[in-house]
């Protein structure tokens, strides 16, 4: 992603940069003056000093910000099953509505083997608005992502990406029906 190797780049400039630039001056100073380098050093006013650590104060938590922000590590791409989705329900999770869908029944390619099969959910990234159900908008900006939603006019604000949260959502369906199929088995076993 652009902004992260622009920001790492800031981000380190931030940190290494002012110093070495008060260095430098302070080094300049001390020979116009003719006087210790580190007197020079000593002889920069407290302002200054205050000011660069509240800027990279302020960049490390821009970076902090960013980081959770990103959520590059999931590679969640879900493929259009052959003969599309089946809506199956709708999960409240992190104040919005989630999506869970399963592939739709295929009789032409259906496995005649697979007869018992545990059915495969899956949740869709795009989050829909918990007043009217209508998908989410999503955009980015430098410091937080707005879920908006364009029939009402809900809207969230937050650090944390859609596809993680998905994640999440498909791990507590993923247990659900687990726990779905484990009950449903020791009755039969019964
Ligand atoms: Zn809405």
């Amino acid at each position: 992603m652009n902004i992260k190797k622009f920001l790492f780049d800031r981000f380190i400039s931030a940190i290494i940069t002012p110093p070495l630039i008060l260095a430098f001056l302070a080094y300049v100073y001390s020979l116009i003056k003719n006087i210790n380098w580190i007197d020079a050093l000593y002889s920069i006013p407290p302002i200054i000093w205050i000011i660069l650590v509240l800027v990279i104060v302020v960049w490390v938590c821009i970076v902090a910000i960013r980081k959770k922000m990103d959520y590059t590590n999931s590679g969640y791409v879900a493929g259009i099953p052959r003969n599309g989705w089946e809506n199956v329900l709708r999960k409240d999770y992190f104040g919005v509505k989630w999506q869970v869908r399963t592939p739709r029944h295929d009789p032409v390619f259906q496995n005649p083997f697979e007869t018992n099969k545990v059915p495969k959910l899956n949740v869709d990234s795009t989050p829909r608005c918990p007043k009217c159900e209508t998908k989410l908008e999503i955009s980015e900006h430098l410091l937080w992502h707005t879920w908006e939603c364009p029939n009402c006019g809900f809207k969230k604000q937050t650090w944390e990406s859609n596809f993680k949260i998905r994640d999440r959502v498909q791990n507590v369906v993923d247990r659900e029906l687990e726990v779905e199929v484990e009950r449903e088995n020791s009755r039969i076993r019964r």
